[in-house]
């Protein structure tokens, strides 16, 4: 299996596991350091992806990978973090055992794992996928966003927008006004 980033033909195997029937290797380039996930199995399941025009293609993870990189760039996530968004949707994808998944479906597991992950990675990503033709639709996608983080009792995992010194400054100042 060559690199998919460089074309080496040579990687180091980093983890490998059984899962559904296979086993999938995590890989690591010896000469760009990339790493990648292969699938080995009895026999290759092609998944076909369905898209809105009717159109099929086969399933390609590094144009899944793209379209999330793209959604994340500058974002302060780790690289791991978003190539493993993109293994977990692969993975999820094949252990459904079906032969043809609609885009619409993929698109909705990206948002929903990018919506717990970054905001704004996931505004950037829901504009190119939902097609917003104008920025009332974006800014209800948005409003969405603040009102479901207002709502929630228990601080998230999101990354922060304002510095951590300025959250403390905002939580002190909120319990100096209760007393
Ligand atoms: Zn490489």
């Amino acid at each position: 299996m060559n690199c998919p980033y460089c074309g080496y033909h040579d990687s180091r195997v980093l983890d490998s596991r059984e899962v559904n029937e296979g086993i999938r290797r995590r890989r690591q380039c010896l000469e760009c350091n990339a790493r990648f996930t292969t699938y080995e199995r009895l026999q290759p399941a092609s998944l076909f992806v369905s898209k809105k025009d009717k159109r099929r293609e086969e399933f390609n993870k590094n144009k899944l990978l793209t379209g999330i990189r793209k959604a994340c760039e500058k974002r302060p996530l780790p690289t791991d973090t978003v190539d493993k968004l993109a293994d977990d949707i692969e993975a999820e994808l094949y252990s459904q055992s079906r032969a043809e998944i609609p885009s619409s479906v993929i698109g909705d597991m990206v948002m929903k794992r990018l919506r717990s992950l970054d905001h704004i990675a996931y505004i950037r990503f829901a504009s190119v996928y939902r097609e917003f033709t104008d920025i009332t639709a974006l800014k209800r996608e948005i409003d969405t966003l603040v009102t479901d983080e207002v709502g929630e009792s228990s601080p998230t995992a999101q990354l922060p927008l304002l510095p951590a010194e300025e959250l403390e400054i905002e939580a002190k100042r909120s319990q100096g006004s209760r007393k």
